[in-house]
C-alpha cells in the first residue's frame, strides 16, 4: 500500500508541476489569445502556442515516463532505490542457469527485483521478497554442509 501511495504522490506532484508549466506557456502566450484576428482559441492558429504546446505534451509524456522508471527501481517495503546490480544467466547456458537477467537487491534485505535483459511479453519485472530474518538463509546453508 505504501509503495502505490508513494506513486500516486509522485504522480500528483508531477502533475502540479506541469500544471504551473502550462499556465506559464499559456500566460507567455496571452497575446495570441487576446488577437481578435483569430476568433478562436490559438492552438492550431497560432504556430507558436501550438509548437509550446506540443513540447509541453512531449515534456508531460517524459515526465509520466521518470515518475514511473523510478517508482520501478525502488524496494515494495522500504521505498529507497534498488542497488547493486548483479547481471545473471546465460544465453548459450540458459537451459542451465537461465535467461539473461539483472538483478536488483534492496539494502536492507527486503527483497530482490528481477529484471529480464530481453521482454518478450508484458509481463512485468520479478520482485522476490525476503524474510525478515535475513539469518534464516545462512543457517539453512550451515545445516547443509554438515
Ligand atoms: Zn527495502
Amino acid at each position: 500500500m505504501k509503495y502505490w501511495g508513494y506513486l500516486l504522490l509522485k504522480l500528483v506532484a508531477a502533475a502540479g508541476v506541469m500544471f504551473f508549466v502550462w499556465a506559464a506557456i499559456v500566460a507567455s502566450f496571452r497575446g495570441a489569445f487576446e488577437n481578435p484576428l483569430y476568433g478562436q482559441k490559438p492552438f492550431g492558429h497560432d504556430l507558436g502556442f501550438t509548437t509550446a504546446m506540443l513540447l509541453y505534451f512531449l515534456a508531460c509524456f517524459g515526465v509520466l515516463h521518470l515518475v514511473i522508471w523510478d517508482q520501478r527501481y525502488r524496494c515494495r517495503t522500504c521505498l529507497r532505490r534498488l542497488r547493486m546490480p548483479v547481471s545473471r544467466g546465460s544465453w548459450p547456458n540458459m537451459l542451465l542457469i537461465g535467461q539473461p537477467r539483472t538483478e536488483y537487491i534492496c539494502l536492507y534485505g527486503h527483497g530482490t527485483l528481477k529484471v529480464p535483459e530481453v521482454r518478450i511479453t508484458t509481463k512485468s519485472p520479478d520482485w522476490e521478497h525476503h524474510d525478515d530474518d535475513i539469518w534464516k538463509e545462512l543457517e539453512s546453508l550451515e545445516e547443509s554442509k554438515r
